[in-house]
C-alpha cells in the first residue's frame, strides 16, 4: 500500500485530482468538521486515480508502456486474433502492400489456429502476447495468477513459432501494480498505443477512417482488432492515406527500436 501511494504521488494526475478533490470536498463538507473534509477528499482521490490510472494505458500510471515510437513512421497493431475469418484477409492486404504489422494474440485462440499463427510469423509480422485467457477477471487477479496466464500464452506461442515474445499488450488496456510485477517478472515490455481506432465500437467505415487518420502523427502506434469485418474494409483506405501523405508504415520493433523476441 505504501509503495502504491508513493507511486501515485509521483504523478501529475494525482496532484491534479488531489486539488480537484480538495475543492469538491471543501464545497460539500464546508459545514462539517475537518476530518470529514479530509476523508471525502482521500476517497475521491483514491477512486479517481484508480479509474483513470488503470484504465488509460497512455498515462503510464501503474505500468510503463511504450505508447509511441521514437523513430519516424507509424506502426499497425492488431489485437485479439488469430481469427480464422478476419486474420487471413488482413494478412492478404498487408502482403499486397508489403507492410509488416504486429499481432497481439490471445493464447487460448492459438490452440485451434496454429497454422494461421505460423502464417502470420512466416510472412514477417511480429507476434506479441495478449494474455492466454483475455478475461475481465485478470484485472482483479493476483500477481501469481497473472504470471501463470501470461506465461501460458508465451509458451503456447513458442510451441508454434519457436520464439519467446517480449511484447505484451494488456487486455482492454487495463493495468495495475500486479500487472507491472507480472510483466517485469516475465521480462516482457508493455506495449500500448497512441491511436485507438475503436473498430470494435462501430461498423461505419467512413467514421472509423476519419477518426483514425485525424489522430495519426509521427511515431503513432495504431490499435486495430483482427476480429472485425470493418477493419478489413478500412485498412486499405488508411494505407492509401499514409502512402499519399508520405507516412511510412514500419514494423513495431523498428518504430520503437526494441527486439520483439528473446
Ligand atoms: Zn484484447
Amino acid at each position: 500500500m505504501v509503495s502504491l501511494y508513493s507511486n501515485l504521488l509521483k504523478h501529475k494526475l494525482t496532484l491534479a485530482s488531489t486539488v480537484i478533490a480538495l475543492i469538491i470536498s471543501a464545497y460539500f463538507y464546508s459545514n462539517k468538521p475537518y476530518f470529514l473534509f479530509l476523508i471525502g477528499g482521500i476517497i475521491f482521490v483514491y477512486f479517481l486515480t484508480l479509474v483513470f490510472g488503470s484504465g488509460l494505458i497512455q498515462l503510464n500510471y501503474f505500468v510503463n508502456s511504450i505508447n509511441k515510437g521514437t523513430n519516424k513512421g507509424i506502426a499497425l497493431t492488431f489485437d485479439d486474433g488469430p481469427n480464422p475469418i478476419i486474420t487471413p484477409q488482413i494478412l492478404d492486404i498487408l502482403a499486397k502492400e508489403n507492410i509488416k504489422a504486429s499481432f497481439f494474440v490471445i493464447g487460448h485462440k492459438i490452440e485451434e489456429q496454429k497454422e494461421l499463427l505460423n502464417r502470420i510469423y512466416s510472412e514477417g509480422h511480429t507476434i506479441g502476447n495478449h494474455s492466454f485467457s483475455h478475461t475481465k477477471q485478470l484485472t482483479t487477479s493476483s500477481t501469481k495468477k497473472l504470471i501463470e496466464d501470461f506465461s501460458l500464452c508465451s509458451e503456447t506461442i513458442k510451441n508454434v513459432i519457436n520464439e519467446n515474445p517480449l511484447f505484451f499488450r494488456p487486455p482492454f488496456g487495463v493495468t495495475n501494480p500486479r500487472y507491472n510485477r507480472a510483466i517485469k517478472n516475465l521480462n516482457m515490455m508493455s506495449i500500448g498505443w497512441s491511436v485507438r481506432s475503436l473498430d470494435t465500437k462501430t461498423n461505419d467505415v467512413a467514421k472509423l477512417y476519419n477518426r483514425t487518420i485525424k489522430k495519426i502523427s509521427t511515431g503513432s502506434i495504431l490499435l486495430f482488432h483482427d476480429t472485425q469485418e470493418v477493419t478489413v474494409e478500412v485498412l486499405p483506405k488508411i494505407i492509401k492515406y499514409c502512402k499519399n501523405n508520405g507516412i511510412n508504415i514500419v514494423s513495431l520493433p523498428e518504430l520503437i527500436n526494441e527486439k520483439s523476441y528473446e
